[in-house]
């Protein structure tokens, strides 16, 4: 998995992949006008809200990314439990006929 690298106040820290393509395109990015931070993604456009610094914005996305890796593996659980579920259904049907 590769992620974007930055140096911010002398701390390397990384922009994890987009939440909502996981594409490894997300992009710290300061408004020249409001001089406000932001992250967004370069394939699909996902956008944090504005922050005042660019560690907050940073930090908002990571943890984004990390509760919707978190969403993704949970999803993935049930979607095993509905298929043991329909396996057990299918041999107890298989079984009656
Ligand atoms: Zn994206």
């Amino acid at each position: 998995m590769r992620t974007g690298e930055m140096t911010i106040a002398k701390e390397v820290v990384s922009l994890l992949n987009c939440p909502f393509c996981g594409e490894p395109l997300s992009t710290l990015h300061q408004s020249t006008g409001t001089k406000k931070w932001s992250v967004y993604c370069e394939v699909c456009f996902a956008t944090t809200r504005d922050c005042d610094t660019n560690w907050e914005a940073v930090a908002m996305w990571n943890c984004r990314a990390n509760y919707s890796m978190m969403c993704t593996e949970r999803l993935h659980t049930v979607e095993l439990a509905i298929d043991e579920i329909l396996e057990t259904l299918k041999g107890h049907h298989n079984a009656d006929t």
